[in-house]
């Protein structure tokens, strides 16, 4: 609203501008000296002009351009005050991998323990900015933590999800896309997490749906919470470790992880 009537506002003074001075008089006619007191005037109007011009092009191109739905969404969530279901909810996030362990390797040298650290630490941030979940990491930098050490930590803070996050990789290097695994013993909340967490990531990043699959994962199959394990795209595959490389696809991942969550909480 602030903005219509600053843009009316510069409009209105933009046609008073060019009425007093482009179509009242005559600047060319009947003056022999240039620095005459209205061409200076003139001139001075034509730059006063130009700039406000310039303001106004601006602010319509504000105006226009679309906010990203998910800015909006996490505005209105947050400005509402809405409690939503997975507050108070206790999150373990796990990056797969890490320290002497560098999980796989893509052809371009990216590791694994990388991208799943960093998709780990920006949903941590998701999660404690807007949700008033109880976060954990499993890990918060580049270090080794074994497995057992992961689900004992998530079974003695009771959590209620353990969110697994690795890459996957294929020896023949021909295979692409997102696959979120539960365990064969898996309670029904648990796939159901699986499916939501699927949907999201396979929507936001615009890769192949794999489906969920069942495994005997040490993490999905010792936790005692609802745990799920996604493979976030190849790092075998030469596009997917380019994407995977970037932070925008990182950060893309992290939000469909979010957002996932979210859903499965406010739907369950
Ligand atoms: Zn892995």
């Amino acid at each position: 609203m602030i903005r219509n009537i600053r843009s009316v506002t510069v409009i209105c003074i933009i046609i008073s501008l060019f009425s007093g001075s482009i179509f009242s008089e005559s600047v060319f006619a009947g003056s022999n000296d240039f620095f005459s007191r209205e061409n200076i005037i003139t001139i001075a109007k034509g730059f006063a002009s130009l700039y406000l011009l310039n303001k106004v092009n601006k602010l319509i191109t504000e105006q226009n351009e679309p906010e990203p739905v998910f800015e909006q969404q996490i505005r209105t969530e947050k400005s509402s005050g809405i409690s939503s279901g997975i507050d108070n909810k206790i999150i373990v996030i796990d990056a797969g991998h890490g320290g002497s362990d560098p999980g796989a390797i893509g052809k371009g040298g990216l590791r694994e323990k990388d991208v799943t650290l960093d998709i780990a630490l920006r949903l941590y941030q998701l999660l404690r900015a807007y949700t008033k979940a109880r976060v954990y990491l499993t890990r918060d930098k580049d270090q080794y933590v074994s497995l057992q050490e992961r689900s004992v930590m998530a079974n003695s803070l009771g959590a209620d999800a353990f969110i697994s996050i690795h890459i996957n990789a294929a020896e023949n290097g021909i295979e692409k896309g997102i696959e979120t695994y539960a365990h064969y013993n898996s309670p029904e909340e648990a796939w159901a997490l699986a499916w939501y967490l699927q949907e999201s990531l396979v929507k936001e990043l615009g890769l192949l749906d794999r489906g969920l699959k069942a495994d005997n994962f040490h993490v999905i199959r010792e936790t005692k919470m609802k745990a799920v394990l996604l493979e976030v795209g190849f790092i075998s595959d030469r596009t997917e470790e380019g994407l995977l490389k970037q932070p925008a696809t990182r950060e893309k991942a992290a939000r469909a992880i979010y957002q996932g969550l979210l859903t499965y909480y406010d739907k369950g």
